[in-house]
């Protein structure tokens, strides 16, 4: 995989979308660690919603890991990044952060950083999620992995949402009490959402 703006010296916005376990994490920890090679001083963030396998770290379903700080909300990122010197800017998650932070990535590439984002592309209804959208369109390069679905083994470009193993509800909310949860990857034909 090329990283265009990897020799760049013009601030620049990457973002690595694409379902669950299309490997989005792993990639921007393969990012991330080149530009240490490079000596190049790495930021990284990611909202403190995400508590899977590590608190302070960015982290892959297959045990990959870097150190980064979690936050609440982008107020609190620029707050850090005000205090900081360094080159690169790295969010993970991105699709939990509020509104603010598109602005925040478009700030931080027109002073000369490198920033790169990585996230869900789509929510469990196979619907745009949030800020996402809007950074593709403004970013210089954009990445879209794929899982393998978890029903027919082509690849997966959706996150299927199970609610005690049966596919999730439109109108279901985004927390469920006393419902065992579960996500898994899909491809277009077997993503299923109940009206
Ligand atoms: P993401 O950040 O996109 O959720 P991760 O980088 O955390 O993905 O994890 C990617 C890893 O997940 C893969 O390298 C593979 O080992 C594992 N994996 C588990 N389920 C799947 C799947 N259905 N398709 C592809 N990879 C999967
Ligand atoms: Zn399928």
């Amino acid at each position: 995989m090329v990283d265009i703006m990897e020799y760049s010296k013009i601030g620049s916005i990457e973002i690595i979308v694409g379902p669950m376990y299309a490997g989005k994490s792993e990639e921007l920890i393969r990012r991330i660690n080149r530009a240490n090679i490079a000596e190049l001083k790495v930021l990284a963030f990611k909202p403190k919603i995400d508590k899977r396998y590590s608190d302070d770290s960015i982290a892959s379903h297959n045990g990959k890991q870097v150190p980064c700080i979690p936050v609440e909300n982008t107020e609190e990122m620029m707050a850090i990044i005000q205090q900081e010197t360094f080159d690169v800017l790295a969010i993970d998650e991105i699709q939990f952060f509020d509104e603010a932070v598109i602005e925040m990535c478009q700030d931080m590439a027109d002073a000369g950083k490198r920033v790169i984002c990585s996230g869900l592309d789509l929510d469990f209804r196979g619907e745009p999620f949030k800020v996402v959208p809007p950074l593709m369109a403004m970013a210089e390069h954009v990445v879209k992995l794929t899982a393998i679905c978890m029903v027919c083994k082509n690849p997966a470009t959706r996150t299927q949402r199970l609610v005690n193993g049966q596919p999730a509800k439109y109108s279901d909310p985004i927390i469920l009490v006393g419902a065992k949860e579960a996500y898994e990857a899909r491809c277009r034909n077997c993503h299923q959402v109940i009206k």
